[in-house]
């Protein structure tokens, strides 16, 4: 059984004591800066010159330095910049800067993971990753629950680590719902796994699968559309609530025998094999080596993935359907439509 964390085994005067900067103001890193300043933590937004994310930060009555100007003078840093943006960032602007005793934090592992940042021994190096995207890690912690945690430890350089760790997890209110202990390696090879071989990558492929199958029948569209994705949400829904087996018992008959059926024939052992693939790729490095070589040449395959993505004829059929479900409200302004089609 995982080793959990709830509020009483965190101390939160240990991150009030701190100096703590934010370096990112993004999906994670204003609900980790606006949780912690709501906490009563002196945080700091640590942004590059000219960033698109300044005013929001400055907005919200936040102090914004440059990366460099924030690293010096904080006691805990956590880096929230995307990914592939860290090791750069992390050579020039944070190792340089970096207090002697200071502790470097991460809300996922990959960069440790993977060696692209290499901390020296001084530094207390943990993680804390709320399992949720950052809109939902303020609005839960605004309505006075939270988000639930993964920490971790990789360097305990002060031998309070931990405790560090854990307040910081308490201040962005995650050990309200719950922190679950565990290690950089586990973290980051699963939420990879993850992401590409069921909830991003698998999901959507299924989805465009059934989408192709049922309009090359010449079945309509929109017909289609509603039943491959659009109830989706619902199904989904149902196993976050009582797993597969409430899901299950909701469904009619007709589509539980189906689903018993037909399920396994669709998803055939072959795609646990190919998972199996997957995941060896993951935990040699191979898939974290393509993604940074891609990233590092200006993301030219990614960039084409994308578009190639955005222009699948389910979206065209979405955007239009859309228009008529007043019920389906964007959650994130930001968003735009078709951007890279
Ligand atoms: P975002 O893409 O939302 O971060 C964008 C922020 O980083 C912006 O403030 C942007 O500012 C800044 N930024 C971008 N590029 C650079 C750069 N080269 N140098 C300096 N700043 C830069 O990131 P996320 O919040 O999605 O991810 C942050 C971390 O959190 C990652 O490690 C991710 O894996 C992890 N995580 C993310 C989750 C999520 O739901 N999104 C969930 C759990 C963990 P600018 O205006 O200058 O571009
Ligand atoms: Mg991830
Ligand atoms: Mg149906």
């Amino acid at each position: 059984m995982a080793e959990l964390f709830y509020d009483d085994d965190a101390d939160l005067s240990i991150i009030q004591s701190k100096k703590v900067a934010v370096i990112g103001y993004g999906s994670q890193g204003h609900a980790h800066a606006l949780n912690l300043r709501d906490s009563g933590v002196d945080v700091t937004i640590g942004l590059r010159e000219g960033s698109s994310s300044r005013e929001k930060a400055e907005n919200e009555g936040l102090k914004v330095l440059t990366v460099a100007e924030a690293v010096k003078q904080a006691d805990v840093v956590m880096i929230l910049a995307p990914d592939q943006a860290q090791r750069g960032l992390y050579a020039s602007e944070i190792e340089p800067n970096l207090k002697s005793d200071a502790a470097l934090f991460f809300a996922h592992g990959f960069n440790i993971r993977f060696g692209y940042i290499k901390p020296g021994a001084g530094h207390d190096v943990a993680m804390v990753a709320p399992k949720g995207p950052g809109h939902l890690v303020r609005r839960e912690y605004v309505d006075g629950r939270g988000v639930p945690v993964i920490v971790a430890v990789e360097q305990d350089a002060s031998g309070q680590a931990w405790a560090l760790a854990l307040s910081y997890a308490k201040a962005i209110g995650g050990l309200r719902a719950a922190g679950i202990k565990t290690t950089f390696t586990e973290e980051t090879e699963s939420d990879l796994f993850g992401e590409q071989a069921v909830l991003c990558g698998g999901a959507s492929q299924l989805v465009q699968y059934g989408f192709e199958t049922l309009t090359e029948a010449g079945y309509q569209p929109e017909v289609a559309y509603f039943e491959v994705l659009h109830e989706l949400k619902l199904i989904v829904d149902l196993m976050i609530e009582g797993g597969i087996a409430k899901q299950r018992w909701s469904v009619s008959d007709t589509a539980e025998y189906g689903d018993y059926v037909s399920g396994p024939r669709v998803i055939d052992p072959h795609v646990k094999e190919n998972m199996k693939a997957v995941l060896a790729d993951i935990q040699s490095g191979a898939f974290a080596e393509r993604f940074i070589a891609d990233q590092d040449a200006g993301a030219p395959e990614f960039k084409e993935l994308r578009a190639k993505g955005e222009a699948h004829p389910i979206e065209a059929t979405g955007r239009e359907l859309r228009k008529m479900f007043a019920w389906v409200k964007p959650s994130d302004s930001d968003y735009v439509e078709g951007s890279a089609a």
